[in-house]
C-alpha cells in the first residue's frame, strides 16, 4: 500500500494539471471503488474548478470551488494517469506495463487544462467522497488520524505523550495512523533503522516516567522526518502497484536500508550486523538486531 511518500509524489503529479483547473466532463465508469460513489458525483463535479490540491496523511484532498472537497485514497492499487494532447505518458515504456489499463480506469476527470486524469484500480480498495469543507473536520475517515509527520507540530514530545505508557511494540505504534498519520511497513522499518531503535522495544520507552519525551524518541522524530523527505525527494517506492502519474516509477527502494533486505549487511556505519526478518502484527519487519536497540 502506497505510504505518506508515494501520496505525495502523486500529489505533486496532479496538483499542475489540477489546480485552477475545472472538471468539463467527469466519467464514473461504476457506482462504487471500496464504497459506493456519492449518487450525484458527477453532477457535484462538473463545471467546478480545483482551488487547492492538498494531502492529509494518505488522503487526497481537492478543493473544489462549490465548497466540496474531494477526499481520494488510492487504496492497494490506485493510481492515476495524466494524458495531455503534447505529452502522452506511455505506461509501455517502463518495466511495470499498465496492461488492462481501460478495464480498470473507473474514473476519469477531463480537466479545462487540457488534461485527461484517470483513476486505475484493479482491486479497488481505492476511495472517493465528497464532503462539504465546513464537515471535513468531522469527516469520520480523516477525524481519527494523528499528526502529520512532516508538519511542525510532530515533535519529540508528542510522540511521547502519544506513547506514554503503550505496552505495544514501537513498531505496531509507529504503523498506528493515530499515533503518526501516513506511515506504514516500509517508512517505518526504515525510521527505526536510521534511529537505531528496535521494532520489538515497547512504544512506552520512548516517554520517560514523567511523559517527557526520551533522547530515543527525538532521535526517532529526527529518523521519520528524514526518510520521509528522501523517500519524496526520489519519487517515492515502486514495489508492485505504486507509480508516479507520470507512468515512471519512483525510485527510493534502491535507498531501502532494511526493508526487503533480509540476511544482507547493514548499512549502519561500522556495524557488523545482518538484517533479520520477524513478523509483527502480521507484518514482516525487518531490522539490525545489532545496532538497533
Ligand atoms: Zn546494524
Amino acid at each position: 500500500m502506497p505510504e505518506l511518500p508515494e501520496v505525495e509524489t502523486v500529489r505533486r503529479g496532479l496538483a499542475p494539471v489540477m489546480e485552477g483547473a475545472r472538471f468539463d466532463k467527469v466519467e464514473a465508469h461504476r457506482g462504487d471503488l471500496r464504497w459506493p460513489l456519492p449518487k450525484d458525483f458527477v453532477k457535484r463535479l462538473e463545471g467546478r474548478s480545483v482551488i487547492g490540491l492538498g494531502r492529509r496523511a494518505k488522503y487526497l484532498l481537492a478543493d473544489l470551488s462549490s465548497g466540496d472537497v474531494l477526499v481520494m485514497h488510492l487504496g492497494m492499487s490506485g493510481s492515476f494517469r495524466v494524458l495531455r494532447a503534447d505529452h502522452e505518458a506511455t505506461p509501455g515504456a517502463h518495466y511495470h506495463e499498465r496492461s488492462k489499463a481501460l478495464a480498470h480506469d473507473h474514473v476519469v476527470f477531463q480537466m479545462s487544462s487540457g488534461a485527461t486524469v484517470s483513476f486505475n484500480d484493479p482491486r479497488r480498495f481505492g476511495s472517493m467522497k465528497l464532503v462539504p469543507r465546513a464537515a471535513l473536520d468531522a469527516e469520520p475517515l480523516l477525524r481519527a488520524l494523528g499528526p502529520e509527520p512532516l508538519g511542525n507540530t510532530f515533535s519529540a514530545a508528542m510522540l511521547a505523550e502519544a506513547c506514554h505508557g503503550k505496552r505495544t511494540s514501537l513498531k505496531a505504534a509507529l504503523s498506528d495512523q493515530k499515533i503518526v498519520a501516513g506511515l506504514g511497513n516500509i517508512y517505518v522499518c526504515e525510521a527505526l533503522n536510521r534511529a537505531h531503535v528496535s521494532p520489538k522495544r515497547m512504544a512506552s520507552t520512548v516517554a520517560m516516567r514523567s511523559g517527557a519525551p526520551h533522547e530515543r524518541a527525538v532521535r526517532l522524530v529526527d529518523a521519520i522526518k528524514a526518510v520521509l523527505n528522501d523517500a519524496i525527494a526520489a519519487g517515492g517506492s515502486s514495489l508492485r502497484d505504486h507509480r508516479r502519474t507520470d507512468g515512471s516509477l519512483g525510485d527510493f527502494q534502491h535507498n531501502f536500508r532494511v526493508y526487503d533486505r533480509e540476511g544482507q549487511q547493514c548499512p549502519t556505519p561500522g556495524c557488523k550486523g545482518t538484517i533479520r526478518r520477524i513478523v509483527q502484527t502480521g507484518r514482516s519487519t525487518f531490522y539490525c538486531p545489532v545496532c538497533q536497540k
